[in-house]
């Protein structure tokens, strides 16, 4: 895993991505265009490394700060002892857990799949500034994970007060391997 240091420099160009008053309701909202491939890269690779603790499922997410650059957070599905435990929701509680329940606009929730319309929702009600997927539903539904046919950006868009962007297909290629290999049965 890349160190703290190397991720950070990575991250460098977020903190102007979101202005320097990015954590006011005001603020306008994060721009992820602004931030490097790499940068994205390297948040998907973390959520990657997350995924992996469950090789049934392997949805991993985690929150990474865009102005000052640390991992805020981190999940891994847990659906076998909770249907609701999606990676996003283990995410977020896991953010909660950590940093109450504040500055969720400075935060970019980096996930291998794309969000389900309850961890979408979550996302939306939780205010959290950008979204980064891996895998498309269409891709985990060929994998044969059962999906609820409607996109994260449907759900973003149905909701006029959400402001956060949506980057779907970083590390597109590692995450449908990941998907398409998963243990079964
Ligand atoms: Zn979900």
């Amino acid at each position: 895993m890349l160190s703290r240091r190397t991720f950070a420099s990575l991250m460098g160009a977020a903190a102007n991505v979101g202005g320097a008053a990015a954590s006011s309701a005001s603020a306008p909202a994060l721009n992820l265009d602004a931030l490097p491939l790499a940068a994205h890269e390297t948040a998907m690779r973390l959520a990657i490394a997350a995924a992996k603790a469950n090789p049934f499922y392997p949805f991993g997410a985690v929150i990474i700060g865009a102005v000052d650059r640390t991992v805020l957070a981190q999940g891994v599905n847990n659906t076998k002892t909770n249907p609701a435990r999606h990676g996003e929701i283990v995410a977020i509680n896991d953010y909660v857990a950590r940093h109450g329940n504040q500055g969720w606009a400075d935060g970019i929730l980096y996930t291998t799949g794309e969000p389900c319309p309850m961890c979408m929702g979550a996302i939306v009600w939780a205010g959290i500034g950008g979204i980064v997927y891996g895998s498309s539903i269409t891709t985990l539904t060929e994998a044969g994970i059962a999906q609820i046919m409607i996109g994260a950006s449907a759900v973003r868009d149905a909701a006029p007060f959400c402001r956060g962007r949506i980057i779907g297909g970083i590390l597109r290629a590692e995450t449908d391997t990941l998907f398409r290999n998963r243990q079964r049965g």
